[in-house]
């Protein structure tokens, strides 16, 4: 890291309309003692710190941040608050039964709700609403991946109330992108802000008395003891909520890596242009191209888009120059505007990225491992924003000992394997993002589903 921010308004869209002065909280000044230390205030320590706080309120809790609270993805990132969980259903089979994935799926869907709930009762104004998601089809072959995708959806337990296919003129009518030959629809989904959600949970969590110390780094994890720059910090369990930067900290480099995802945002649009675009109800959107991107309409009245396409950096390295790539910046700009044309003569007034955390399976994990008292939850897949809420729930009853539902979900207690060492890492993780990128120029040229995307499943987490 070593970049002395003295802005952090400059990070994203959303750090600059937080309304928030980003002042930082004084760093630990020393050695101390705690019952649970957190390492990292994102979304993860945040909502643990909550949730624990709220379990037991005599805890003595300590969150410890290198930066400020929102400082990594949970700030930046899409704002979709989605019931997507990254773990393949096959795998979550494996690890239970069919009935426990369909519990996990139902588990994600509840979160979503609780995120909403949270931050209605606790007066945190993160722009929350749930007005679904919408994916488009914008191929033959991509409408029917659709079909086939809610097929064996509806097959595994899931209903029209869940994801329902979109007739090409409902779609259009939801989105009106060129060119539209249907869709799916999904209610699980609410677009949020993202750093005023992270910033307002860091406030609460303070207020109920948890102690948030930035500017303070972690350079190692160990049973009953965290060390820092200016001495240990006791604690009977440590917490690592620390995702895509987890390969900093002594020992962990290859348990997850970290992988980019960039964002462009327009000016405010004018009411004459969202008439002619849609996303009345602001559902997030995308489509069905194997590359990821995603939208929101945010409540200010703006086009906020995101995208993969960065590549691996050597070493799993995170630096402040990874956040920005021109080359990805344009070609969102281009896609967007694509997609809608309406956008023509719009400007794009913020571009932004930040890494976000990918097991080697592909798989994400909470859990506790009680001979050591340290904790871990991540490898969100870039599907952490109603993740995380789970994550903290879960941790908070793992550590307080309570028997819910939450703590036999099968992501629990899952260990990935490692990364493989350095080349084969860099190798392997760029040849799966390049193969994302040309399985959809593919599937443009021969119109056929692509035998790329198929043949990279195992490295791209196929599900
Ligand atoms: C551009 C982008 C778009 C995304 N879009 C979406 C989306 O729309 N929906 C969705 O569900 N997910 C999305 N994601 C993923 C989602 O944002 C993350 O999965 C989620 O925010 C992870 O939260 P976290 O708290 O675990 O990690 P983070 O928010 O990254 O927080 C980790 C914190 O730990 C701190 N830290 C790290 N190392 C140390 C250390 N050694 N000592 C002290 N502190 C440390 C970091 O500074 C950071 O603040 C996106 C991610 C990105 C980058």
């Amino acid at each position: 890291m070593g970049r002395p921010l003295t802005d952090y308004r400059s990070l994203s869209l959303w750090h600059a309309t937080a309304d928030d002065d980003f002042a930082p909280r004084p760093a630990l000044p020393g050695p101390a003692s705690y019952d649970v230390v957190i390492v990292g205030a994102g979304l993860t320590g945040l909502w643990s710190a909550y949730y624990l706080h709220r379990a037991d309120p005599t805890l003595r809790i300590a969150v410890l941040e290198q930066e400020v609270a929102g400082f990594g993805a949970s700030g930046r990132n899409g704002g979709w608050s989605s019931a997507l969980f990254p773990t393949s259903w096959k795998r979550l089979v494996a690890a239970s039964s069919e009935a426990g994935a369909l519990r996990m799926h139902r588990a994600m869907q509840d979160t979503v709700r609780e995120v909403g709930r949270v931050a209605q009762a606790e007066g945190i104004d993160a722009h929350y609403h749930r007005g679904g998601n919408v994916t488009l089809a914008s191929s033959k072959v991509q409408l029917e991946r659709q079909r086939e995708e809610v097929r064996t959806a509806h097959a595994r337990g899931f209903t029209e109330e869940d994801h329902r296919l979109l007739e090409p003129d409902e779609a259009r009518a939801m989105l009106a992108a060129t060119p539209v030959l249907g869709g799916v629809f999904t209610p699980h989904c609410a677009a949020i802000h993202p750093s005023r959600l992270v910033r307002g949970l860091a406030r609460v969590v303070e207020a109920n008395g948890v102690s948030i110390f930035e500017h303070t780094r972690v350079l190692s994890i160990a049973p009953g003891r965290v060390e820092t720059e200016v001495g240990a910090v006791q604690a009977e369990v440590v917490l690592r909520a620390t995702e895509g930067y987890t390969p900093g900290l002594e020992g962990l480099q290859r348990a997850v890596v970290p992988v980019y995802s960039l964002m462009v945002a327009t000016e405010p649009l004018s009411e004459a242009q969202w008439e002619s675009i849609g996303l009345s109800d602001r559902p997030t959107f995308s489509d069905a191209r194997h590359l990821i991107i995603y939208g929101q309409r945010t409540a200010d009245g703006r086009l906020a888009f995101g995208g993969r396409g960065a590549p691996y950096h050597y070493a799993s390295r995170i630096r402040p120059s990874y956040d920005g790539s021109p080359r990805v910046f344009q070609d969102l700009r281009m896609v967007l505007r694509q997609m809608l044309p309406q956008l023509r003569d719009t400007e794009f007034t913020h571009q932004w990225g930040g890494c976000l955390g990918i097991a080697r399976d592909w798989a994400a994990s909470v859990g506790l491992d009680r001979r050591t008292g340290i904790g871990w939850a991540g490898g969100y897949v870039g599907d952490g924003v109603s993740t995380t809420n789970l994550a903290g729930r879960t941790l908070a009853d793992l550590v307080t000992g309570a028997r819910s539902d939450l703590v036999t979900l099968p992501w629990v207690g899952h260990h990935s394997p490692r990364w493989e060492p350095e080349p084969l890492r860099w190798l392997g993780i760029n040849a799966g993002l390049r193969a994302m990128t040309f399985s959809d120029v593919e599937e443009r040229l021969t119109r056929r589903p692509s035998v790329i995307a198929r043949m990279m499943a195992p490295l791209t987490g196929g599900h």
